[in-house]
């Protein structure tokens, strides 16, 4: 029997983006929450200050639509540092790197979403189009405004007719016969920040050369906003139309290139969803604490609600969800920043904005689930949450209420969770043919190991039982990859194999991250262990589950059984008491009044 973990394919030296589907678990060291430097605290401290000085306050007040005043905070942001972050020095920015963006993210996200959606759409989408694909005089005019917060931008690419379909936008900017301008016809949807913006990011088809991003700036005839949407939720922040009628827009204020405009729409979104993963994780810690403080002060037949196992579960896969997400989401702003820093190293210089680029596309898969795991776990969490809270988590006098529809929206946009779930195997399948991913050859392994289960990994030592369970989701994904592979072209139209792999792809870079965070780390281990224990438990049976479904909706039926069986080869183990591990997560929890790790 191998007493070791095995690979499933040699590692490469340069860390990949999707490696975690073929390396072992704990194979290269990643950033944590516990690596996080004293600056990058401190930025995570000021944010959170911020939020609660400025923002909490003045909830009720942003939520009647007072976008005077959302303006008003954009500018005391900006004062405080927190909208500078991935803005160059040169420009009135901090240049810092993606993990302390996202602990800003995170900061602004603790208990009022429509703040964090108005700071996502500052910070990132808004912003982040100038900040890479700018030129030096587009950038020297609108990135020091946005970093101190006397501009405010937005992000506009859906339309009535074309949200996921964004390249079938109808919005036309056709080229004046001197050259000088463009005549912009068409309208936009939804458009966070909408209503109070300066400066906006339009997505047009330029006429001609096709789809382009332009720069339109608030003031500009032809251009205006319509209503303020009547939303769900978020309803503190702006999200309106954009109208544009024989709207004259310079020509100087095409963003990169004409005809090139889906690189800079779909590159900044990759940046936005992992910036939601990053607000999901503030959600998800206010949510556990609002959950935490409402059971402990409640009673039911005589005790607080908090004694009761089921409550004590909700709990307990709460804080395992956050601490997973966490784990998932530094990680991966953390290899964005490690990629950027070799080619610092490699270039001695500091990298263009086309090199910073292609370092966040790199990890686009990473990027695709943490928009999905963050929207639907802080979802789940927020609605157990609201589930401890009985009738009262139904009104509106506990904010849990507001949570609940606030954060609906988080699987609608920054592409919506479908999309996403579509992306991730067609982005894996797509690497692998281009021979940057090594899914061959860890198939052809597998099946070397298939018929010798001596092969299998067998790790001994701290947390043997959930590593192998990591590792072999991993194999269960290979295998239901191999056969969803037969399907050749076909593939593509079969929406429900390819979310099922992206499913079972989303549990192992969980699993992977939270195993690999909790195997370095040193302190308050039982707890940590516990945490990782409860989230691979469930985490592994959902990762079969899915990989399960994948294999059977594309099976021949004289294989069905066949292969089944070789797929439950892959998936036997002895599950854990959840009992035993909710009651070495709980405790802590309760102690702490919410989530115990904080930073
Ligand atoms: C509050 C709010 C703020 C927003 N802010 C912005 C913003 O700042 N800038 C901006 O540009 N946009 C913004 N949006 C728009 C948002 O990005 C879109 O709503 C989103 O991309 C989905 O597009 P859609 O609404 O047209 O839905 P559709 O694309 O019509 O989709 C409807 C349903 O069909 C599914 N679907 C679509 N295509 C497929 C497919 N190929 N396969 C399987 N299922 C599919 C979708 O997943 C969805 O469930 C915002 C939206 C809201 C609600």
């Amino acid at each position: 029997m191998a007493e070791q973990v095995q690979d499933l394919a040699p590692s490469t030296s340069e860390a990949r983006g999707g490696s975690f589907l073929f390396e072992p678990v704990g194979a290269r060291r990643f950033m944590t929450p516990e690596k996080f430097t004293d600056e990058q605290r401190q930025f995570f401290k000021t944010g959170d200050e911020f939020l609660k000085a400025e923002i909490l306050p003045r909830a009720e007040k942003l939520e009647q639509k007072d976008n005077a005043l959302l303006r008003e905070l954009i500018g005391k942001a900006g004062e405080v540092g927190l909208l500078g972050v991935d803005i160059g020095e040169e420009y009135g920015g901090l240049a810092l790197d993606k993990v302390t963006s996202m602990l800003v993210a995170e900061s602004q996200a603790g208990g009022y979403a429509a703040w964090a959606t108005t700071m996502g759409a500052q910070t990132g989408i808004g912003t982040l189009p100038i900040v890479f694909f700018g030129t030096p005089a587009q950038k020297a005019k609108y990135l020091p405004g946005f970093a101190n917060g006397t501009l405010v931008a937005a992000y506009a690419l859906s339309e009535a007719g074309s949200g996921s379909d964004a390249l079938g936008a109808k919005t036309t900017a056709r080229l004046s016969d001197d050259g000088k301008h463009y005549l912009v016809n068409g309208g936009k949807m939804w458009i966070t920040n909408g209503g109070f913006a300066d400066v906006y990011v339009v997505f047009i088809k330029a006429e001609p050369g096709g789809f382009t991003a332009l720069i339109v700036e608030r003031g500009t005839p032809g251009f205006s906003t319509g209503r303020e949407e009547h939303k769900l939720g978020i309803r503190g922040s702006s999200t309106t139309p954009l109208i544009f009628e024989d709207c004259k827009v310079p020509a100087s204020n095409v963003l990169g290139e004409i005809g090139k405009g889906h690189k800079i729409a779909f590159n900044i979104l990759n940046v936005g969803r992992l910036k939601l993963a990053a607000f999901a994780i503030g959600g998800m810690k206010s949510s556990l604490r609002g959950g935490v403080e409402y059971a402990l002060q409640r009673k039911q037949f005589g005790k607080s609600i908090a004694e009761f196992g089921l409550i004590r579960e909700k709990i307990a896969r709460a804080a395992a969800q956050t601490y997973a997400t966490e784990s998932m989401t530094y990680r991966a702003a953390g290899a964005i920043d490690e990629r950027v820093g070799d080619m610092v190293q490699a270039e001695g210089r500091s990298v263009s904005p086309g090199q910073h680029m292609a370092a966040i596309e790199e990890y686009a898969i990473e990027a695709s689930i943490m928009k999905i795991s963050g929207s639907e776990w802080m979802f789940q969490v927020i609605d157990e949450m609201l589930q401890i809270h009985g009738g009262n988590g139904f009104v509106t006098d506990y904010p849990i209420e507001r949570a609940y529809r606030d954060n609906r929206v988080n699987r609608i946009f920054e592409g919506t969770n479908e999309i996403n779930r579509l992306l991730i195997p067609g982005m894996i399948f797509k690497r692998a043919m281009k021979g940057e991913m090594p899914l061959l050859e860890a198939v052809a392994r597998l099946d070397a190991e298939l018929s010798d289960p001596r092969h299998f990994p067998a790790p001994v030592g701290r947390l043997a039982a959930e590593r192998r369970g990591a590792e072999m989701a991993k194999r269960q994904f290979l295998f239901a990859a191999k056969w969803a592979a037969t399907l050749g072209p076909a593939l593509e139209e079969r929406q429900e194999v390819l979310a099922a792999l992206a499913d079972c792809a989303i549990e192992i870079y969980a699993m992977d991250s939270i195993l690999g965070r909790t195997l370095e780390s040193t302190g308050e281990i039982e707890l940590r262990d516990a945490l990782c224990r409860f989230f691979c438990m469930e985490s592994r049976e959902r990762a079969f589950d899915r990989a399960r479904t994948a294999l059977c909706a594309v099976l021949p039926a004289d294989e069905v059984d066949a292969q089944l069986e070789q797929l439950a080869l892959l998936h036997r183990y002895t599950p854990v008491n959840i009992a035993e591990v909710r009651e070495q997560i709980v405790p802590a929890v309760l102690e702490a009044n919410g989530y115990p790790l904080g930073y």
